[in-house]
């Protein structure tokens, strides 16, 4: 079984001490290929030295520190062949780190900056529904994934009538606050569903024993394909290959 974990953020201060196990981890585990976020372009800038495939972006976090410089950084990056997407963008109203216009109006430049350079997207969106649709609609946004799908029934149609691809991660294994999207599985289209840990983050809860201080980590993308599986019954296989063939076609892997 080989898996694409295509949102892992590598460049974590959590894995410096050990990255190379990680990824002899993730390997064992038949995740091959690791598509690590890229949240600024600094972040970009580690993932490509570490030789990962990569995006360049701001996080909806990071908006407020966005200047005159950020768009020339990103588009600069972009050229390198290791950067399979822009992003992570989009918007976040559950911590708002950043101002909303702020958030708004660096979320627009990077679509716009995608749409240049013909290139794929990377969104994030966290209580910004019905806004972020709104704004993708607006824009006629191209090949685009909506990153750790988190919302409502109503939320996810919005977001496959706008063409968007779906990454599911471990919050699917909540059964507190990820129950909810069990039921929606069956309704993502076979082609646009895509597979991420979102390490070192949502470590699933579900995991027995949790791993040493609940970080998670590429080597645990199976457990999430399994619950996937389940929620759409499928086989693990099954999913696993058309998933791996989603993604690759989605970022141009080879
Ligand atoms: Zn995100």
């Amino acid at each position: 079984m080989q898996l694409v974990d295509i949102g892992a953020n590598l460049t974590h201060a959590s894995f410096e001490a050990d990255l190379p196990q990680v990824l002899e981890r993730a390997q064992a585990h038949g995740v091959g290929t690791i598509v690590v976020t890229g949240t600024s372009p600094a972040e970009t800038r580690k993932a490509l030295a570490l030789g990962f495939w990569t995006t360049a972006g701001m996080h909806p976090h990071n908006a407020k520190d966005c200047d005159a410089g950020t768009l020339p950084a990103l588009r600069e990056l972009a050229r390198d062949p290791k950067v399979v997407a822009i992003g992570e963008c989009g918007l976040d109203f559950n911590r708002n780190y950043s101002p909303h216009p702020d958030q708004e109006k660096w979320f627009v430049a990077q679509l716009e900056l995608a749409a240049e350079l013909g290139k794929p997207l990377f969104l994030h969106s966290r209580d910004a529904h019905p806004r972020f649709a709104e704004i993708l609609r607006n824009l006629k946004v191209g090949k685009a994934v909506a990153h750790c799908f988190t919302g409502t029934a109503e939320e996810l149609r919005a977001y496959l009538d706008l063409g968007l691809h779906i990454g599911i991660t471990g919050w699917i294994c909540d059964e507190r606050r990820g129950a909810h999207l069990v039921p929606l599985m069956k309704e993502i289209p076979r082609d646009r569903l895509l597979l991420e840990t979102d390490s070192p983050y949502l470590t699933p809860r579900d995991l027995h024993p949790q791993p040493r201080a609940r970080r998670n980590e590429p080597a645990h993308l199976p457990h999430i394909l399994r619950a996937v599986a389940r929620a759409r019954g499928e086989s693990p296989e099954a999913l696993a290959e058309a998933t791996t063939r989603n993604a690759r076609a989605f970022f141009g892997i080879p």
